[in-house]
């Protein structure tokens, strides 16, 4: 049967009514096996640039980084490769840079703020990003976007980062979009704002779950209070999703949600139709959104969100979705 399914990995992602969705990959440090996908699939939802920065003892170059996105953006030459700057702090720890520990890590200086403490790393990063860019279509991205400030202050880097690359006569595209992580619940509150400032929006359900139930997502004391069927998550969710597709701008998932057989119907249900997880999960849910049809998605979306508890939704996911597993 695993067999079977794994050929589903070139399908055309269409619910059976037509409504085409994009599958794209998560990846880190873009294995040989991932890169060998691209034409499968609809492009990067998720770099993750920190794989750069790990178990090193000097940051990596400009040079250096801009080889390393370069040849992710070859590989998926004209689709969309999502590369989100360097999230670390939280549970990420560097060699090369040395964090001042903190209380409440996942609540400190993480992700973007810490590059707005680190601003030579970042403008580094930025002008990598920018140099790579004319090898394919970028789709730059900010992490813990917490609200619309973050977002003003993160793009008044890049203009410098390009001014910079300017001033060199270095080129870099000129069609990048600019969009987010919507993993902070305040940024999912102030969606309509957020989807008029950012290009895309890519919503990191593991991170927005661990802040909207006050329960870490590393300590497995609190793994039942970790709920990702929660219908708070859902409607959290539901106000990102709305937004950007109000403005008719591209909203996804890039968390654990997209690539988990029942919650990924759930995301399609709510007018999701970019979904971004890790190889191995790609081709079961291409083979599930072939055997779903948008219409029933939305009702099961509605009823989830009305329900009372995440254990309540999940065994009705299950009930309804048993083929889906
Ligand atoms: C997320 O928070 O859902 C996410 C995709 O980012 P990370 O897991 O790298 O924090
Ligand atoms: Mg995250």
């Amino acid at each position: 049967r695993r067999e079977l399914t794994r050929a589903w990995i070139t399908a055309e992602p269409r619910m059976k009514d037509g409504e085409r969705v994009h599958i794209e990959l998560n990846i880190g440090r873009a294995t040989p096996q991932e890169l060998a996908q691209a034409d499968s699939l609809d492009g990067v939802g998720l770099y993750r640039t920190e794989f750069l920065y790990m178990g090193r003892d000097t940051l990596p170059s400009e040079e250096e980084q801009t080889v390393a996105y370069s040849r992710v953006l070859q590989a998926f030459q004209g689709k969309p490769v999502t590369i989100r700057t360097l999230d670390v702090g939280g549970d990420k720890k560097l060699d090369c840079l040395e964090l001042p520990a903190e209380e409440n890590p996942f609540l400190g200086v993480r992700a973007l703020r810490l590059c707005f403490e680190y601003p030579d790393l970042f403008m580094t990063q930025l002008r990598a990003m920018l140099r790579a860019s004319i090898h394919g279509e970028l789709w730059l991205m900010f992490p813990m976007v917490g609200g619309l400030s973050d977002l003003r202050r993160a793009k008044e880097f890049l203009q410098k980062a390009k001014e910079e690359l300017d001033r060199s006569h270095i080129p870099y595209a000129d069609n990048i979009k600019v969009g987010i992580m919507v993993e902070i619940p305040s940024i999912a509150l102030m969606a309509d704002k957020a989807a008029r400032a950012a290009d895309f929006a890519s919503i990191g359900t593991n991170d927005l779950m661990q802040y909207t139930m006050a329960a870490d997502r590393m300590n497995p004391k609190v793994g039942q209070y970790c709920r990702m069927y929660d219908p708070a998550l859902f409607r959290l969710i539901r106000l990102a999703a709305d937004a950007f597709r109000a403005e008719g701008k591209p909203v996804g998932v890039c968390g654990e949600m997209g690539g988990d057989p029942l919650a990924s119907v759930v995301l399609l249900g709510l007018g999701i139709r970019r979904l971004s997880m890790g190889l191995s999960n790609a081709a079961q849910i291409k083979k599930n959104i072939c055997a779903m049809d948008a219409r029933r998605a939305a009702e099961l979306a509605q009823s989830v969100c009305e329900m009372d508890t995440a254990e309540e939704a999940q065994v009705y996911l299950k009930r309804q979705l048993a083929d889906f597993l």
